[in-house]
């Protein structure tokens, strides 16, 4: 099994040999590059750590949506502390995961 990397939008796919047309934007195969070994296996090394990166993204997006319901309730001062504190937190989680799977795609890790 082959890995393969349409240039014209990044889509990566495994193959015995390249597609016909890209799966993800139609470019033809002339467009699709077989990756080298070293290039292959930065994929898939990285591959479980971006799953974890984007899971780290996801669970923030809830816990921003879960204290904005606290906000919303506003039982009592505390809480609504709790509440906010948590969202500036979540925040800067999120985007800490972002930017590192912003530089897991310029280094080819995607
Ligand atoms: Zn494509």
């Amino acid at each position: 099994m082959n890995l393969f990397k349409c240039t014209a939008c990044g889509f990566v796919y495994e193959a015995d040999e390249a597609l016909d047309f890209c799966p993800k934007c139609g470019a033809p195969k002339e467009k699709h590059v077989l990756l080298s070994e070293e290039d292959a296996n930065k994929i898939y090394a990285s591959d479980e750590s971006n799953d974890l990166h984007m899971e780290l993204v996801n669970l923030a997006a809830t816990m921003i949506d879960l204290s904005e319901a606290g906000i919303e309730i506003g039982l009592d001062p505390g809480c609504i502390d709790v509440f906010e504190k948590t969202i500036k937190m979540a925040w800067e989680i999120k985007n800490l995961a972002k930017a590192e799977l912003g530089i897991h795609m310029t280094k080819g890790k995607w």
